[in-house]
């Protein structure tokens, strides 16, 4: 204790002293600010611009590349400064958010004081998780904020969407702490992630949360006083007398995550937050499970390859109209339902409006002409909205109740339900909006020209008042070029000298004798008169006085809408599933799609299934359906061979990615589908390469394959690709083979498995397990030793491999192909130790430097000549 105060005496001195060198009061109040947030950047307003002083000030030339000046300051002589125009700041902060930094910003809140000093304070920090810039947000993405809690036996995590008002908690098991972090990192994508102290320096938790690219980690220090009494401030917060309506009473840890990030969410905002009305529990339970492997190798958000959203099942499912539509499908594919009943009535509304072509068209249209209602909500919450936001909701909401009428003809569930999440009430806040803000407001809001006229006596008064002192002016210009009989003559304005009289050169000796000089200019001078600034003083006056009316107006309107925030937040959310529904309903009706038949049976069967994507991305040739029939029995476990590049991964994701897409609410590319939803996915592949955590790659297929054998249920589905590719020859198929004999060998857990190998000796296993295990094949023509494939998925196992035929079409250098032949048919023969010798008659090293290298070039990476020897065995059983 005496160790902390000490410190807190020693800090205060040295500040202290440091604040002597800065001898100006505007430099005494920054520093004064600067040193309550001195995690952030400091954005110090400063009449039309915001400076950056000291560090910062070369932080924000550097990364924003700006002029870095100097400004004077007492003893310290020039200080660095660097500043931004505050209207362009949105762009600014946006490229400091992004690049990791946190800003806050200083507001000018009075006129300036005797000594020229004007009050200043922060009324916003903004961070990568609470940017709230449109430009800086993606529009059909949600912007995660999370915080954790650790427990000794649970674990809670928080996600908030400050951009829409979402807020979700979990509470988990600490035992699978580290999986189901990575998963929900997967999941949610989160651009922050706040800490209390002691997770913050805990190395091995920011090690897992580092995984997660551009995630950025702070710590917050005020985590204890608000997770201390967690559950009464949030009961105070959401103003209700339990959390029970929430679903989290008794869950500890999540309840103090919750309470710590609302309480962050309150710091950065300046307690404008009103916008978050609940909090949600997300239980797995009752969504279908996607870890995070599964979600990479199915490659819903983007591509295994590019990590582009291009080519990936989001971009061909996407045809939604509104960002609020985009944002819930991709909220539908992170957790799919599993309730069959819940999933039929998307089913059922899809259907409906696939069936009425032109119903779906003209409520797109509509639809299409909605803003992004959750946004502007959050916006004007917080106070950054302004009047045109007002009247873009307003217009909004006008469509949405002209869209409300339209769904009148529909019947499914769904779609009532949509209907009545639209409140009537809906239409006291379009008529307040219209009763007093005009149709095309300016951006700011404290220079008039927003308000209606009729609604204020006084204002309509002092607007009559302006114009007469305008008109009077204008006027002034006529009658004075009359007076005068100087033809050029302008009355202008500017402000630093208001209204003037502006005379040319050659004019000058006509001026009359009330003329006050008052500038002089190049080509001519700048006059006023004492009944012109009579009149301006009047103009300004009244100005003023009117523009705090009208800003006081807007205000009070502006509560009066944000009175109707959940009605608000639940017709964006009715547009958004709406716009959802629809866009399965386009999709299914462009992609030929099937409304898939949702069963209890616990079997999977699909008559000429197609992969979404890959159909779509073929050019020349068409896509070869196929179909597939797994259940509890005889079909648990599909083990499907073939050559590479036959079509057995696109085959086996796209069985997972059509019961997914079912279980989203879509219809799915088959011709039939009869589907029991499933629990969990798993989609595993050997030897990817797409896990960076410092494990090896046939490491982490192990961890993951480990996984799945602890965690799959009778109701899950289960991909695997390769598994055991990773490794030795031997090593793989005995992996392998252990692995499928492990899936289909436990009676209580018999999880629907898809299972794809080159290890051709696996086919065996039907025989010794002919009740639950099938063999199949992807078929391939054999034409003079070339392959032909077919891509047709046929029962039994496949005999040929054309291992060597795919290195020689792939481009592999015809030695090295002419060489594995040769190792082949050696190998054939069982002898290896010839196979030693034989690379005699050539230079050892460059020999299996080359097939090393080729062999490379089909993804098969040798380290060891060992290694090198036993991938050549592997080609013996390809051919
Ligand atoms: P494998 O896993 O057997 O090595 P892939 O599943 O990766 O082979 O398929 C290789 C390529 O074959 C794919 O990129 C695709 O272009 C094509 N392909 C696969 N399945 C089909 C199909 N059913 N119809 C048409 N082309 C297909």
């Amino acid at each position: 204790m005496l160790k902390l105060y000490y410190i807190y005496y020693i800090s205060n001195v040295f500040w202290s002293s440091y604040m002597e060198n800065f001898t100006t009061p505007m430099m005494k109040q920054y520093m004064q600010i600067k040193k309550q947030y001195s995690d952030c950047l400091l954005f110090f307003r400063m009449g039309d611009f915001y400076e950056l002083f000291l560090e910062d000030a070369h932080t924000g030339a550097r990364v924003l590349d700006i002029t870095l000046t100097g400004r004077p300051n007492g003893k310290q002589g020039r200080i660095p400064m660097a500043g931004v125009p505050f209207h362009a700041v949105d762009s600014y902060l946006s490229k400091l958010v992004k690049a990791g930094y946190k800003v806050a910003i200083c507001e000018q809140m009075s006129e300036p004081d005797k000594y020229g000093i004007v009050d200043r304070e922060v009324i916003r920090i903004v961070t990568p998780g609470t940017v709230l810039d449109e430009k800086a947000l993606d529009k059909k993405a949600n912007n995660f904020i999370i915080s954790l809690s650790i427990g000794e036996k649970s674990f809670g995590m928080a996600a908030a969407d400050i951009s829409t008002g979402l807020f979700q908690v979990a509470e988990f098991d600490r035992t699978y702490l580290n999986q189901i972090v990575i998963d929900e990192l997967a999941r949610l994508s989160p651009s922050e992630c706040v800490l209390h102290e002691s997770l913050y320096n805990n190395p091995l938790l920011l090690k897992l949360l580092k995984v997660q690219k551009g995630l950025n980690i702070y710590c917050f220090n005020d985590w204890e006083k608000y997770s201390e009494n967690a559950t009464s401030f949030l009961k105070k917060q959401f103003r209700v007398r339990t959390l029970m309506g929430f679903g989290v009473e008794g869950k500890v840890e999540a309840i103090r995550t919750a309470a710590a990030l609302i309480g962050y969410l309150k710091h950065t905002q300046k307690d404008k937050i009103g916008h978050f009305k609940s909090i949600s529990l997300f239980n797995q339970k009752d969504s279908l499970a996607l870890d995070k492997s599964t979600m990479v190798n199915l490659e819903l958000f983007s591509t295994l390859r590019d990590h582009d959203s291009e080519g990936s099942l989001i971009d061909t499912l996407d045809r939604t109209v509104t960002a609020m539509g985009g944002r819930m499908l991709k909220n539908w594919m992170r957790t799919p339902l599993t309730a069959k009943a819940d999933i039929v009535k998307r089913h059922d509304a899809v259907e409906e409006f696939m069936n009425d072509h032109s119903g779906r068209e003209s409520l797109r249209l509509l639809l299409s002409e909605v803003t992004d209602i959750e946004r502007v909500v959050s916006r004007l919450s917080v106070g950054i909205g302004n009047a045109r936001d007002l009247i873009s909701l307003k217009n909004s909401l006008s469509t949405i109740l002209r869209i409300q009428t339209e769904l009148d003809i529909y019947t499914a569930d769904e779609t009532r339900g949509i209907c009545k999440q639209i409140s009537t009430e809906l239409t006291n806040v379009v008529q307040q909006i219209e009763k007093h803000i005009v149709n095309d407001p300016p951006f700011g809001l404290k220079d008039g020209g927003i308000i209606k006229n009729e609604i204020n006596p006084e204002l309509d008064t002092l607007r009559t008042k302006v114009g007469g002192g305008r008109n009077w002016i204008m006027q002034l210009e006529k009658s004075e070029r009359e007076r005068t009989g100087i033809t050029s003559l302008k009355v202008r304005y500017n402000k630093v000298f208001g209204f003037y009289i502006e005379i040319s050169k050659s004019n000058l000796h006509l001026i009359p004798d009330n003329y006050i000089r008052k500038q002089t200019l190049v080509n001519g001078e700048r006059f006023i008169t004492p009944e012109l600034k009579e009149q301006e003083e009047i103009i300004l006056t009244a100005e003023e006085t009117m523009n705090k009316m009208e800003y006081e107006i807007y205000l009070r309107v502006l509560e009066r809408v944000l009175l109707h925030t959940e009605k608000l937040q639940a017709a964006a959310s009715a547009v958004a599933t709406l716009d959802g529904l629809l866009n399965f309903a386009q999709i299914a009706y462009m992609q030929g799609y099937c409304r898939p038949e949702l069963i209890d049976s616990g079997e999977i069967s699909i008559i000429k299934g197609r992969h979404p994507v890959v159909e779509r991305l073929l050019d020349s040739t068409q896509f070869v359906p196929n179909d597939v029939r797994l259940n509890r029995d005889e079909h648990q476990l599909l083990l499907i061979t073939g050559p590479n590049m036959a079509g057995k991964s696109v085959y086996i994701r796209q069985v997972a990615l059509i019961v997914l897409m079912a279980q989203m609410g879509s219809f799915v590319p088959a011709e039939k589908a009869r589907i029991t939803p499933v629990d969990k996915i798993f989609v595993r592949s050997g030897a990817s390469d797409i896990i960076t955590s410092g494990l090896s790659t046939f490491m982490v297929e192990m961890v993951e394959t480990a996984n799945i054998l602890h965690n799959a249920t009778s109701d899950s589905l289960i991909v695997m690709d390769e598994i055991g590719r990773g490794t030795s020859t031997y090593d793989g198929i005995s992996i392998a083979w252990a692995v499928a004999e492990h899936l289909v060998s436990n009676p209580t857990v018999s999880p629907k498995t898809l299972f794809a190998t080159h290890y051709h000796e696996l086919q065996t296993l039907e025989q010794q397990y002919p009740d639950k295990i099938k063999n199949y094949h992807v078929s391939v023509d054999n034409r003079d030793g070339e392959p032909v494939f077919l891509h047709t998925v046929a029962p039994g196992g496949a005999s040929h491999s054309f291992g060597v035929a795919v290195a020689k079409l792939a481009g592999v250098p015809e030695k090295a192909v002419a060489r594995a032949v040769e190792i082949l048919h050696s190998l054939e023969k069982r002898e290896l130790a010839v196979v030693r010798s034989s690379t005699m008659h050539t230079d050892p090293v460059s020999a299996d430097d080359e097939i090393r290298a080729s062999l490379k070039k089909l993804d098969i990476h040798t380290t060891t000549p060992l290694e090198a020897l036993n991938i050549l065995a592997a080609l013996k059983e390809k051919v």
